[in-house]
């Protein structure tokens, strides 16, 4: 940390390039969780959602509803079902829509 202060200091910049260049350090940050559909069933689905610390996964029918506004990135579902859920690597989600943020994974083997 004093080292890139100093750094900083010397060379003038004490911001990275982003967004004109990826930040190194984003890899190191959690990410949001992706959803595999061929892996997620009905019983998964409900077991997500029952362990998501901040309600941003409910099973609607068919369907898997997560809410990347409410999610925290804890990556809880991704140790839970790690077959069906991994890290997305995505940081850039702002919107103006707050519907777009809401995301419909369909759940394996059901009728939509
Ligand atoms: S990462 Fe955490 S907050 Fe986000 S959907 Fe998974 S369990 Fe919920």
């Amino acid at each position: 940390m004093t080292l890139w202060f100093i750094r900083g200091l010397r060379r003038g910049v004490v911001t990275t390039r982003y967004p004109a260049r990826p930040d190194g350090s984003a890899r190191f940050l959690p990410a949001p969780p992706a959803f595999r559909p061929e892996a997620l069933t009905r019983q998964t689905a409900d077991r997500l959602a029952g362990i998501c610390p901040s309600g941003a996964l409910r099973r609607d029918g068919a369907v898997l509803v997560y809410d990347v506004g409410a999610c925290t990135a804890c990556g809880r579902c991704a140790a839970e079902a790690p077959a069906a859920v991994t890290a997305s690597g995505e940081f850039e989600l702002a919107t103006t829509d707050r519907s777009v943020l809401i995301k419909k994974i369909p759940i394996r083997g059901e009728a939509p």
